[in-house]
């Protein structure tokens, strides 16, 4: 569904783009770019041609990358190997804990049968319906309130690979 985002590292970061010149520069059409302004994306002078800042760009779409990844359904874990969100049987998750208020969701991909990750604040853990059955057993742990409602479905393989890092 979702497209492929721009490259971020294609913009120069010490060049000025019209948008058209941005249009071309990433292969998107002008309305695009359009929507990238109204998104926040910051442009230079109020009148046409609007200039937009390289080292603007490749932030703006950066931001919109991590953000991408993030998109998650509250119900979905992504699947790195598909490149999706996938939706767990929910007899197939479980939660590993990190700390007392943040945790990994670990589940099968229905479609490719690979390891997903999700990091999950406890907190989220339990308001959260689809993952109900896991959170029953959880029921009994303390929460804190200063749980970073940013950390959302973070595919990053999970911290057990760190120990198999080597250097
Ligand atoms: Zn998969």
């Amino acid at each position: 569904m979702s497209k492929r985002l721009p490259n971020p590292r294609l913009a120069k970061i010490h060049r000025n783009y019209t948008i058209e010149e941005t249009a071309k520069l990433f292969v998107v059409h002008k309305n695009t770019v359009g929507n990238w302004i109204k998104q926040g994306l910051p442009v230079c002078g109020k009148k046409r041609p609007f200039l937009i800042m390289g080292r603007d760009l490749q932030v703006f779409l950066e931001a919109k990358r991590v953000k991408n990844k993030k998109s998650c359904k509250a119900d979905e874990i992504y699947c790195v190997r598909c490149r999706a969100p996938k939706k767990p049987a929910a007899d197939l998750i479980e939660y590993r804990v990190i700390t007392d208020t943040l945790g990994n969701l670990v589940a099968i991909c229905p479609d490719c049968a690979s390891i997903m990750n999700r990091r999950i604040s406890l907190a989220k853990l339990k308001q959260n319906s689809a993952f109900m059955s896991i959170t029953q057993p959880l029921a009994g742990l303390h929460i804190t309130a200063c749980v970073n409602p940013s950390v959302n479905c973070d595919f990053k393989i999970g911290a057990e690979s760190h120990a198999q890092t080597s250097s």
